[in-house]
C-alpha cells in the first residue's frame, strides 16, 4: 500500500493522478465536464456530473496503473475553490447547478454590502474583499432562487459545500460533511483569527449556520470511501484548495517562498508563515494549509484573470496561431516587441488594481507591427502582471523574494519563463513535475497516512527542471515596466457595465 491517489477537480475537468511513494506519477485519467454559460456573466456546473466524472477517473486511473483500491494508502482532494453546491441531506440531490467562482451574477447584490464598515469587517475577519468571486453571495443567491431552499435550510434539511465537501460527502456515501481550512477561508464566512465560521458574517450574508460543513485541517482522517465505489474502502486523508495545494506541492514550505501558476489565469502565492499579513495593495490573505496538530500556515495571494487564456485568445480570437505552444515560435520570430504593448485585461483587472471595468488593449501599433510583435507583447503582458503582483506582495510582507517557483500549462514556455525572469529580475525555477496541484493533495494524504513523517520529506521530492536566470539590463527593464504602466492606465475604466465582457 504505497500509492497515493490525488483527485484534482478543476474548473473544466476532473483528473485523478496516482503517485507512488517517491512522488512519481503511476497513472493519470482526465475527463472534461460541461460548462453552462446560462446568461452573460453566469457560469454553472452540474455537481452530479462532477461527482460522476471524478468517480470515473478514479476507476480509470486504478485500471491504467493495474492497481486495486487496496494498493492506495490514502486519497487527497484538491479542487476549484469558492464554487458553491447546495444539496439535500436526505436525497443527496443538489438544489441548483453549482455556481462557479467565475460567476458574476451577484455583482449587484455585493454592491449593497459595499460600505467602508463592511469592507473593514470582511477584510479584518476573512482576509478577503467584498467581491462576488467568493462563495457567500453565491450561496445566498441560491437560497433565494432555488425552489423552497430558504425554508428547507431553516429546517436543517440542506448542506452547503464547496467542491471539496461535495466530493467528500459523496465519496463517503453521505457520512461526512466537512471541508478543510484552505477552502473554508475562501467563502467570506470564515474567521482567520478564531479559525471558525463567523456568526456576524453569517448574519450579514443571511446564511443559516445549519448548512455549514465542519472545518478540519488539510491533512487528517476525513473518512473512508464506500466499499462499492472502488471495490474496497480507501481512507481520505487530504483536502486542500487548488492554489494552496500547488504552493505545498512546490515545497514552498518556508516563510517568503512563492510560486506562480500559469494556467488559464495566473496565481501568485507567497508563504507568510504563521503571520496573517494584511495587504494594503489589494492582495488576499488566505490560509495556505494546516497540518493536524499544527497552527495554520498563511499566504498572500494575488491573481490575474487571463494568463494562459490570453494565449488561447491569440489562437481563437485573432487566429494568428493554431495551437498554444505555437506562440513561442511566433513571438520568437521578432527581435523585440517593436513598441507594441498588450494589456490582457479581457475580463477586467485583478490584483493589485481590481478594476472590473478595465478592458484589454493593444497599444503602440505602427505600420511595421506584425503578428510576431503582438504574440511577444502578449507574453510580456502576462509577465508584467506577475511583476506588479510580486512587487505588491513584497511591499505588503516586507520580504524580498529571492526566487519564484513556477508551474501550470504555460510554464512550459521557455520564452515566457525567460521574459518573466528578466522582468522580475529574479531567478525563475521550473520543477521537473509540473503536476504540483495534484502533488500537494497527495502529500497531504501521505502525511496523514504516515507515508511521510514531515513536510521535510516533501521538500526532498521537489526537483529542478530548469532555472531561468535574469539577464536583462536594469535600464531596459525599467523602460519596459514604465511603458507597461502607461498602457495599463489607458486600459482602466473602459466600460460602464462589467458584464459587457461576456458578450
Ligand atoms: P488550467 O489548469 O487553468 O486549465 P493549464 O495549467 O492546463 O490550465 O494551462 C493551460 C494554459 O497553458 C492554456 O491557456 C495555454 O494557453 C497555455 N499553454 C499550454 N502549453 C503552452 C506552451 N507550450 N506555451 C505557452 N502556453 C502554453
Amino acid at each position: 500500500m504505497t500509492y497515493l491517489m490525488a483527485l484534482d477537480e478543476g474548473t473544466t475537468s476532473c483528473r485523478t493522478i496516482i503517485f507512488d511513494a517517491a512522488g512519481k506519477v503511476a497513472s493519470t485519467a482526465q475527463h472534461e465536464f460541461q460548462q453552462y454559460f446560462t446568461k452573460p456573466g453566469w457560469v454553472e456546473h452540474d455537481a452530479l456530473e462532477i461527482r460522476d466524472t471524478q468517480f470515473k477517473t478514479m476507476r480509470e486511473a486504478l485500471e491504467q496503473a493495474d492497481l486495486s483500491a487496496s494498493d492506495i494508502a490514502s486519497i487527497g482532494i484538491t479542487n476549484q475553490r469558492e464554487t458553491v453546491v447546495l444539496w439535500d441531506r436526505q436525497t443527496g440531490e443538489p438544489l441548483h447547478h453549482a455556481i462557479v467562482w467565475q460567476d458574476r451574477r451577484t455583482a449587484d447584490d455585493m454592491a449593497r454590502y459595499d460600505t467602508p464598515a463592511h469592507q473593514h469587517l470582511v477584510r479584518s475577519r476573512t482576509g478577503l474583499r467584498l467581491d462576488p468571486y467568493f462563495s457567500a453571495t453565491k450561496l445566498a443567491w441560491m437560497l433565494d432562487h432555488a425552489d423552497g431552499a430558504r425554508a428547507a435550510a431553516q429546517a436543517g434539511q440542506l448542506a452547503f459545500g464547496t467542491i471539496d465537501s461535495w466530493l467528500l460527502w459523496n465519496l463517503t456515501g453521505g457520512a461526512v460533511h466537512a471541508t478543510d481550512v484552505s477552502n473554508a477561508c475562501r467563502t467570506l464566512l470564515y474567521n482567520l483569527e478564531t479559525q471558525d465560521w463567523d456568526s456576524e458574517l453569517l448574519a450579514l450574508f443571511d446564511i443559516p449556520a445549519s448548512l455549514l460543513p465542519e472545518v478540519r485541517p488539510c491533512s487528517c482522517a476525513f473518512g473512508t470511501t464506500t466499499s462499492e465505489l472502488l471495490g474496497s474502502p480507501v481512507a481520505i486523508g487530504g483536502m486542500i484548495g487548488d492554489q494552496q495545494s500547488a504552493l505545498f506541492g512546490q515545497a514552498c514550505l518556508e516563510q517568503g517562498m512563492a510560486k506562480t501558476t500559469y494556467g488559464t489565469g495566473c496565481f501568485l502565492l507567497m508563504n507568510t508563515g504563521e503571520d496573517i499579513v494584511r495587504s494594503s495593495h489589494g492582495l488576499l490573505s488566505t490560509v495556505a494549509w494546516q497540518l493536524e496538530g499544527s497552527a495554520p500556515v498563511h499566504a498572500l495571494e494575488g491573481s490575474i484573470f487571463m494568463g494562459g487564456a490570453s494565449i488561447q485568445w491569440l489562437r481563437d480570437g485573432l487566429g494568428i496561431i493554431d495551437a498554444a505552444p505555437d506562440v513561442n515560435a511566433l513571438a520568437g520570430s521578432v527581435a523585440d516587441n517593436g513598441g507594441v504593448v498588450v494589456v490582457p485585461a479581457f475580463a477586467g483587472m485583478g490584483a493589485p488594481i481590481w478594476d472590473p471595468y478595465a478592458r484589454a488593449s493593444i497599444q503602440g501599433l505602427t505600420r511595421g507591427s506584425t503578428a510576431g510583435h503582438i504574440a511577444l507583447a502578449t507574453l510580456e503582458g502576462i509577465a508584467c502582471q506577475v511583476v506588479d503582483l510580486l512587487h505588491a506582495m513584497e511591499q505588503d510582507s516586507g520580504v524580498r523574494l529571492s526566487e519564484v517557483r513556477v508551474d501550470g500549462g504555460a510554464a512550459a514556455s521557455d520564452l515566457l519563463m525567460q521574459i518573466q525572469a528578466d522582468l522580475l529580475d529574479r531567478p525563475v525555477l521550473r520543477p521537473e513535475i509540473l503536476e504540483t496541484t495534484a502533488m500537494g493533495a497527495a502529500f497531504m494524504a501521505g502525511l496523514s497516512a504516515g507515508i511521510y513523517s514531515s513536510d521535510k520529506d516533501i521538500a526532498e521530492q521537489w526537483s529542478l527542471d530548469r532555472r531561468f536566470q535574469p539577464v536583462m539590463e536594469d535600464a531596459s527593464r525599467a523602460s519596459h515596466m514604465s511603458i507597461w504602466h502607461k498602457a495599463v492606465e489607458r486600459s482602466k475604466q473602459w466600460v460602464d457595465d462589467e458584464k459587457t465582457h461576456e458578450s
